[in-house]
């Protein structure tokens, strides 16, 4: 928890877990996220890069719980 990368690919945005998007390597979890278009959107006006899978599911949670 000392070194957080910020320029670097390797963290997650969000909870600051080290993780890797596949994005450059045309394949990454985020791909397989059934992400709304607006949620996509938000992430990207929030975020540089996508966030780690736990977090995409979480998002993806609470937009659809807000949809209800
Ligand atoms: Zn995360
Ligand atoms: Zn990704």
């Amino acid at each position: 928890m000392s070194s957080q990368p910020s320029s670097d690919n390797s963290a997650c945005p969000r909870c600051g877990l080290p993780f890797h998007c596949g994005v450059a390597d045309a394949r990454c979890d985020c791909f397989d996220m059934q992400l709304t278009p607006g949620l996509r959107e938000q992430l990207a006006a929030q975020y540089r890069s996508c966030l780690c899978v736990a977090c995409l599911k979480q998002l993806k949670d609470q937009a659809a719980a807000a949809q209800q």
